[in-house]
């Protein structure tokens, strides 16, 4: 059986209740089932839920940005940090000038090295999405030989 296309609106909300992404107002999202375009655990629970549905889909930790790993903390010399000027706590960016480099956010900072965790900004949070679907649709053979969804209408131009 072919995996679904599923376009939807979402509102993502952190335990505290407070909105962390939305959807609303702008385009939905649209992803092919199974194919990791969006994260493993709202996938899985939005399976066979049909058009038109608003639901609330909690997503623990571990199926959403994974569990906060503490060995992802690193102390470094404040000289092998790639960026000029003063560092504060709560700054992120990249390691290395490739586009794919990890992206570290600066937890704590001293006179001669700087602490940053690579975990995900959200590894470590559960996470509550208020979900209208919009959409599903089979997939066509071409998005599943791609393994990506190619729109709401599945003709979009596709490079790959
Ligand atoms: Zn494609």
């Amino acid at each position: 059986m072919k995996p679904n296309v599923v376009t939807f609106h979402y509102t993502l909300r952190d335990p505290a209740g407070r909105v962390l992404d939305t959807s609303a107002g702008g385009e939905p999202i649209t992803y092919l089932e199974g194919a990791g375009q969006i994260i493993d655990g709202l996938d899985e629970q939005l399976r066979g839920v049909a058009a038109g549905t608003h639901c609330v889909v909690q997503v623990p930790a571990a199926k959403a940005y994974g569990e906060h790993d503490a060995a992802q903390i690193q102390r470094v010399p404040r000289a092998h940090i790639p960026v000029e000027g003063e560092l504060s706590i709560g700054d992120r960016f990249q390691t290395d000038t490739d586009r794919y480099a990890p992206i570290v956010t600066v937890v704590a900072v001293d006179a001669e090295t700087v602490t940053l965790d690579a975990n995900h900004p959200l590894a470590g949070v559960d996470l509550t999405f208020e979900v209208e679907l919009v959409a599903v649709r089979e997939s066509t053979e071409d998005e599943v030989r791609h393994g990506h969804a190619h729109g709401a209408s599945g003709d979009a131009a596709c490079e790959s």
